[in-house]
């Protein structure tokens, strides 16, 4: 008899688990009637980030007959290693929530209800608002140090933007708020980083992160300020308690006394309203009135 080595494991362990069932008093065909199908089959995969925090952990979609029916972490991403938080996690429960809107919400002028519209009706009325504001702000030229000089600008728009959308979403966003003369263009940066680039431009002459978390597992001292990394970016605190199960110290600085302070191997709590100086080293910390 010809009988490759796959076909010989085949047979012996469908025989031990046909075995096995007999033995529990189960047949074949009654297991295979109440299997269930598996969950993923025929779903299709796509991979992308989570977009809660600036962790940005990968994560692997599951999209079948229009909904997503499946969301974990991407095992080969650097930074989650196939974990997710619970923010993540919840994450998937967003595009099938009844509570999520899904078509245009409108409130007319004076109304003090929203209703729902098409979406083209709602592109026309964005479009037609737009143009109005910034054709009748439209400032062709300004006087600069007693010259006139063309500015071709409306300083009647903001446009703000947020900090997990990809390159080329900003990208498209950019050009659009310059080719409509926009100037006040920000985005959620400013709000959630108000003092980390100044200070990361000082330091290291840029502001946004310079390192990879993962590269937070190889140091010696972790020092946190201001922040509460386990609540707000736990993935990223991984790589914290990575490098102190190698023997790094942890020093929280903070208002409050959080789950960060909790790991922490010195917690130093701020009084707000005083003046503090910093110390040259953590085991000097101690403030002025
Ligand atoms: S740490 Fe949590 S919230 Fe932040 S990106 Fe990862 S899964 Fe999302």
């Amino acid at each position: 008899m010809d009988l490759s080595r796959r076909d010989f494991l085949k047979a012996t362990g469908l025989t031990s688990v046909g075995l096995a069932l007999a033995g529990l008093g189960l047949d074949m065909p009654t297991v295979k009637a109440a299997a269930r199908e598996f969950k993923l089959k025929g779903a299709r995969e796509f991979t992308s980030i989570c977009h809660f925090c600036a962790c940005g952990c990968g994560v692997i979609g599951y999209v079948k007959d229009d909904k997503l029916i499946n969301l974990e972490g991407a095992s080969d991403s650097p930074i989650n290693r196939g974990a997710l938080c619970s923010k993540g996690l919840g994450y998937g429960q967003i595009p099938n929530s009844k509570e999520r809107p899904t078509k245009p919400l409108y409130r007319a002028p004076g109304s003090d209800h929203w209703e729902e519209i098409g979406w083209d009706e709602a592109i026309d009325k964005s479009a037609k608002a737009l143009k109005k504001a910034r054709d009748e702000n439209w400032k062709q030229t300004e006087v600069i140090d007693g010259q006139t000089v063309d500015v071709h600008r409306t300083d009647a728009i903001g446009f703000i933007g947020g900090s997990q959308i990809n390159n080329e979403e900003c990208y498209q966003n950019i050009k659009m708020a310059r080719a409509l003369g926009v100037i006040y263009i920000d985005n959620q940066t400013r709000v959630c980083h108000a003092t980390t680039p100044p200070a990361m431009n000082a330091a290291f002459g840029r502001g946004a992160m310079t390192n990879p978390w993962g590269d937070l597992k190889n140091t010696k001292l972790i020092w946190i300020e201001g922040s509460n990394l386990a609540e707000c970016h736990p993935m990223g605190l991984k790589n914290v308690m990575k490098a102190k199960e190698q023997g790094a110290k942890i020093v929280h600085v903070d208002v409050r006394y959080t789950r960060t302070s909790k790991i922490a191997d010195h917690f130093f709590q701020l009084r707000p309203g005083h003046r503090y100086r910093f110390p040259r080293s953590y085991h000097q910390l101690y403030y002025y009135e």
